[in-house]
């Protein structure tokens, strides 16, 4: 369950503390109205190109602020959402939502590349693509803005439809990011056909990279495995100094994770990056995440 929450901190509420079918019952009902309501929210968390600690874009993550349990994780509400058959209009909802967010930034004066998450039960939608292509049209957004995170797991399903789905949204012009890499069974030649752009390293191998030598090991190859796939290789979950300077070291072209910023509102997201001082100034930081 732990996994499932993707490691998040963001967790007051875990699907554990759901005791019995009513209280999930209760969820669902709550969820539903969540939607109707527009009460679920996009977090941003930002992306650092590691050379430099400028920051190239952000990963949408939702977020639900429910009336009486308070802000839940979509560890705890997706898994319930995707059993029962809410995540087609979830998946919608983001889609739209992180285009109209590139599109007011941009209005505001910020070019902001946007990565979303897909999961394995949207991607059972034939026109997935179609609807992505239609939110872009919708709002006037460059594909090239949105980047499609599929976790390495799913991406790798190598079959008729998957392909299917790979080619329609490269045909959309969007880009493809492996998520969680890593964690699953990668083909290396069905990895080096997939129309990806970027593969992003689990936060699993972060964590252990100061003390192990083996994920160091793991790491190292990735970020070559990438170069020689023309991959960008990211780090995601990275949370100290030692092991934001390893992944430097190792060649990792971007790093993600609560060291630099924690996932927040757009318009949090929107002073952090036009801020003269750059995201990297700590009293502007401190004053924004310090509490
Ligand atoms: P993910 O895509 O691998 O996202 C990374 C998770 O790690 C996020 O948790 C993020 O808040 C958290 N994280 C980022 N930096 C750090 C760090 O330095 N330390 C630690 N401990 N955690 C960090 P979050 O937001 O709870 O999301 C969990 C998972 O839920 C995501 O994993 C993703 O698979 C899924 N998810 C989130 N938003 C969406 C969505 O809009 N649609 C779908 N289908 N899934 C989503
Ligand atoms: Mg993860
Ligand atoms: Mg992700
Ligand atoms: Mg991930």
């Amino acid at each position: 369950a732990a996994k499932a929450a993707g490691g998040g901190t963001f967790c007051f509420f875990e699907p554990h503390m759901l005791h019995d079918s009513r209280e999930q019952m209760e969820l669902l009902r709550d969820l539903r109205r969540a939607i109707e309501e527009q009460a679920l929210e996009l977090y941003f968390q930002p992306k650092i190109h590691a050379p430099s600690g400028q920051i190239t874009g952000a990963e949408a993550l939702i977020r639900w602020n429910h009336p009486s349990k308070g802000l839940i994780s979509p560890g705890a509400f997706i898994p319930v959402a995707e059993r029962f058959g809410l995540i087609g209009a979830i998946g919608d909802w983001v889609i739209d939502q992180a285009c109209r967010q590139i599109h007011t930034w941009r209005e505001g004066g910020l070019r902001m590349r946007v990565a979303i998450n897909l999961s394995v039960h949207q991607l059972r939608q034939d026109d997935l693509a179609d609807r992505i292509d239609a939110a872009l049209k919708r709002h006037a957004v460059n594909p090239t803005l949105l980047t499609c995170e599929i976790t390495e797991s799913v991406a790798m399903e190598n079959n008729a439809s998957s392909k299917a789905f790979f080619d329609k949204l490269e045909q959309v012009g969007v880009h493809i990011s492996i998520d969680d890499f890593g964690t699953g069974y990668s083909s290396l030649s069905y990895l080096r056909q997939l129309p990806a752009e970027e593969l992003k390293i689990d936060a699993a191998f972060v964590k252990d990279l100061e003390f192990s030598n083996d994920a160091r090991t793991v790491v190292d190859a990735v970020v070559k495995l990438g170069q020689a796939l023309g991959l960008k290789v990211v780090a995601e979950g990275v949370e100290t100094d030692i092991q934001r300077d390893i992944l430097r070291q190792l060649g990792c072209n971007e790093l993600q994770g609560f060291l630099f910023a924690k996932p927040m509102a757009a318009n949090r997201l929107f002073l952090w990056a036009m801020s003269d001082d750059g995201p990297t100034h700590t009293d502007f930081r401190q004053s924004l995440f310090g509490d």
